[in-house]
């Protein structure tokens, strides 16, 4: 079995313990997964102190020297796309085609930030005195702690580390263990790309033993991106001592159905939003609330699409849906369906492992409808990471828009109307970080800044320009360019 390792100072280093944790099958039961390395607080410290040492060489290149730095990696990701992308198929279960989207996002993510070189600079102001010039400028943070989540380990790993880097910041990258092989080939491709050693460093291990070392650090910021549970207490021990602090966390994104909208367009959005990879995204659509008026006609398109769905293994490109990240996983969702059912909601799809596949190896499950769901139950408002959907039904579009917001998340929410009145209603009344008006909650672009409301993040935005106030601190200058005799 092959072991990860941490890399730390451009070098792949094993961990100071010298031991590996087994991880067991690949989500699909084909494969073998790498072993983890079981790092610990010397670890961390270890990979802190290097970025720290590389931050004043780095911050001192010009934003433009560093933006060549993230156009290389970007060319480097692409070279290494097919290798990466199997990996990550492997690893996630993720359907090939998905990696490979997820990759090329990446690499577009990485050019994007590379082109704001020249969004770097600052401000002149008008001063009240003579002969002064006042002027502001972005200054790096220093070294910045980032830990994702499993689901898209190359994607969110880049979406910090680029607007990161080109302000001048170096990382210690702390991925998910679900993610160990994945995010250790990529730090490999960083590495091959000729940043410079230490700029971006990665431990890998468990969350307690390398995510609190690292969050309790020498660091000058988090950014975080995965639960709500970890998420805020990650938030509350860095604002304890004054550590500036970015989560993007979990969702229970809606989309609402209304009595005008073009209902196939609509069932197509859905279903890739509920669906795709398995409903393991946090803007997947989890929620449907559809007019009364239009349900029976929204349900009948939507049965005969989710027939068209092919459950199956990921590395075959005929797939449409995976397997779920682990059994635990399926476990789960399964008895989350069960208590719906049991309190009132109707099964109309899913709800079961497929024949087909071997599910006492591999993690799958059917995508799921269920339909009589009321805003209050609880498959209507706590996050499930799974291929389940809801049906809610409201009389009118007014209370459509108000059973939106009836969760505690504020992620992404998809209005699919005719009407520019009604969209213009749910783009007001919306609390959430991004609206889709007939286009799915997933999928949004990195260049449209989203910051979770509510339950679903703090501290900022991710994407976007708006991504480099996280990363920067303002300095103001005044400069007196002529003194009085
Ligand atoms: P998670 O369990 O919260 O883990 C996220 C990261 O935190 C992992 O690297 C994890 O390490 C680490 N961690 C765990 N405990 C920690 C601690 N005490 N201190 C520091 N770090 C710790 O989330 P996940 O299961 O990987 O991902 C799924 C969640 O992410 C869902 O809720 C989803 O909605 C959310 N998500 C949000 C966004 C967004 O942009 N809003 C995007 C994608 C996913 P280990 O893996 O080693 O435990």
């Amino acid at each position: 079995m092959s072991e990860l390792q941490n890399v730390i100072g451009g070098v792949a280093v094993a961990p100071a313990s010298g031991i590996w944790v087994e991880r067991g099958i690949t989500p699909d039961g084909t494969g073998e997964l790498a072993a983890v390395p079981e790092s610990d607080e010397r670890d961390v410290r270890a990979a802190v102190q290097t970025a720290r040492e590389a931050q004043t060489a780095w911050a001192a290149r010009s934003a433009f020297e560093r933006a060549d730095f993230l156009r290389a990696i970007a060319r480097q990701l692409r070279e290494d796309a097919g290798s990466l992308a199997s990996i990550m198929c492997a690893e996630l279960g993720k359907p090939i085609g998905e990696a490979h989207g997820e990759l090329e996002n990446a690499a577009r993510v990485l050019e994007y930030y590379a082109g704001l070189a020249h969004e770097m600079g600052g401000a002149h102001l008008p001063s009240r005195q003579a002969d002064v010039h006042m002027f502001t400028r972005r200054e790096p943070r220093g070294t910045i702690a980032i830990i994702t989540p499993w689901n898209f380990p190359v994607n969110l790993a880049v979406v910090k580390l680029a607007p990161a880097l080109l302000a001048g910041n170096t990382a210690v990258w702390k991925p998910a263990s679900q993610a160990a092989q994945s995010s250790y080939a990529f730090a490999l491709s960083i590495i091959k790309s000729g940043l410079p050693a230490g700029v971006v460093n990665m431990v890998l291990g468990g969350g307690a033993e390398v995510g609190t070392p690292l969050t309790d650090s020498d660091i000058d910021g988090v950014s975080f991106t995965g639960s709500c549970t970890v998420g805020q207490q990650i938030e509350s021990r860095c604002s304890a001592r004054g550590v500036r602090t970015i989560t993007e966390l979990g969702g229970k994104n809606v989309a609402v159905v209304c009595a005008d909208a073009d209902l196939d367009a609509a069932v197509e959005a859905i279903v890739n939003g509920a669906f795709r990879f398995a409903g393991q995204k946090c803007t997947a659509t989890s929620r449907v609330v559809v007019l009364e008026s239009v349900q029976a006609e929204f349900i009948a398109l939507l049965m005969k699409r989710m027939h068209g769905l092919t459950v199956g293994y990921p590395a075959d490109p005929t797939t449409f849906m995976g397997p779920l990240i682990s059994q635990d996983a399926v476990a789960e969702a399964l008895s989350s369906i069960e208590e719906a059912v049991a309190v009132g909601a109707e099964l109309l799809a899913g709800g079961r492992r497929p024949d087909a596949l071997d599910s006492t190896q591999g993690a799958f499950l059917e995508p799921t409808v269920l339909a009589g769901v009321t805003a209050g139950m609880r498959i209507a408002t706590e996050e499930l990471f799974a291929p389940v959907l809801v049906i809610i039904t409201a009389r009118d579009t007014e209370e459509a828009i108000a059973l939106a917001d009836r969760t505690d998340f504020g992620l992404t929410a998809a209005i699919f109307t005719n009407d520019l009145g009604t969209a213009f209603a749910f783009v007001d009344q919306a609390d959430v970080g991004a609206v889709q008006v007939n286009l799915p909650t997933a999928g949004l672009e990195y260049q449209a800044p989203v910051g979770g409301r509510r339950g679903s993040g703090s501290g900022g935005v991710e994407q976007g320009i708006a991504a480099l106030d996280f990363y920067t601190r303002t300095k103001s200058v005044s400069m007196r360019y002529r003194t009085i005799s």
